[in-house]
């Protein structure tokens, strides 16, 4: 896709930004991503990502009813190039699910529905304490396969869990623009603000989805395309 002068003018903060340029800007506008959140938690992040300009948006938000108008139209107003659904479940086709861990019912949505993402990559983010983010590529296991206590019932919520969700998006658009590499698998612990990532090995991950039931490995990846 090719932006239009309209385009530009939206994005050209971001454009200038130096590695990122038009052909980042419309990557972003083609991908397909989708946020699995608890209702008090989705709005941050979907502002951020709508009004970086990402295409096509899917939101996952377990037990929410009355919304989905409401935000819809509000997105709508903040940036008309994306498209806004809402899904009961987690898209099987998408590049990169977004996953904000905080209470038990987006907990137990991505337990259910991690293996269904066939194609994309996850970012999972524990906004409970301790925080963490997984970034797991396309092709490489879930959150099971991660183990670091991924899917455990969350705890009390981080103090500082609006930055630690901010970080993850900054790491999805980074993926998703095509300027991070798209087989990195990393761990990124919190102790307060302060962070440090150490790489997952994608080799293990790969042996785990192997037995863990999730079918996210390369193979299955590149056969559903
Ligand atoms: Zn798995």
């Amino acid at each position: 896709m090719t932006l239009s002068d309209r385009q530009i003018e939206r994005y050209s903060r971001q454009i200038i930004v130096p590695g990122f340029g038009g052909a980042a800007q419309e990557r972003l506008l083609a991908a397909r991503l989708a946020i699995l959140a608890d209702s008090n938690e989705v709005e941050p992040a979907l502002s951020y990502f709508a009004g970086a300009g990402i295409g096509h948006i899917t939101l996952v938000v377990p037990g929410e009813r009355a919304a989905a108008a409401e935000r819809a139209a509000r997105i709508r107003d903040l940036n008309s190039d994306v498209v806004l659904a809402h899904a009961a479940s987690v898209p099987a086709e998408i590049d990169l699910l977004f996953a904000l861990v905080g209470g038990p019912e987006s907990r137990a949505a991505l337990d259910a529905d991690s293996g269904r993402l066939r194609s994309g990559a996850m970012i999972v983010i524990r906004i409970d304490a301790p925080a963490r983010i997984a970034v797991i590529p396309a092709g490489a296991g879930c959150p099971r396969c991660v183990g670091d206590a991924l899917l455990d019932p969350p705890r009390a919520r981080a103090e500082h869990a609006e930055f630690v969700a901010m970080v993850a998006a900054i790491e999805a658009l980074k993926l998703l623009a095509g300027l991070a590499a798209a087989n990195a698998a990393a761990l990124i612990e919190f102790d307060g603000p302060a962070a440090s990532a150490r790489p997952l090995p994608v080799r293990n991950l790969i042996a785990a989805a192997a037995v863990c039931g999730c079918r996210r490995t390369a193979a299955s990846a590149s056969a559903s395309r």
